[in-house]
């Protein structure tokens, strides 16, 4: 919410205070001033989010050596999505501000959502690929090798 006290009330900051519950907060990558976890509501199986470590509400607010760590970080959710999940595409965005449908505001966070081809008709089997469902746990347990590169 908008004048937040930083850490109370807002997800990303209970996440990033809580590295204990990193696989319960379906946490991927710790790298200093940043972090990519899991989206519990997740619009497509393997919807990644990443997000500064510090309470920051948009891109303007961050610090210059926390913007090449945030890229940085996307690019690894990249790769963790095109080989991790195979897919054939990606979205990306953020929402500032309720009127453009930030379900967590005053947080800044970018969603990574993995597509393939067919997906908008319920992943049904498309071109020879079937996408199966799995858990949230699964999808994690996937993912992190990707992130698991000496960096963190
Ligand atoms: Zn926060």
């Amino acid at each position: 919410m908008a004048g937040e006290v930083p850490g109370e009330g807002c997800l990303f900051c209970r996440v990033v205070a809580a590295p204990e519950k990193d696989a319960d907060n379906l946490v991927l990558a710790r790298r200093g001033p940043v972090i990519a976890m899991l989206n519990r509501y997740p619009y497509i199986n393997g919807h990644m989010m990443v997000a500064p470590a510090r309470h920051a509400g948009c891109f303007g607010d961050l610090a210059p050596e926390e913007l090449p760590a945030f890229q940085s970080l996307l690019a690894d959710c990249e790769r963790a999505l095109r080989e991790g999940m195979r897919c054939g595409g990606m979205n990306g965005g953020w929402n500032i501000g309720r009127c453009a449908g930030a379900g967590v505001e005053g947080h800044l966070h970018l969603h990574v959502l993995p597509r393939w081809a067919g997906d908008v008709n319920f992943m049904t089997v498309t071109a020879g690929t079937r996408v199966i469902s799995e858990s949230l746990e699964q999808t994690r347990d996937r993912l992190l090798p990707y992130f698991r590169d000496g960096r963190e």
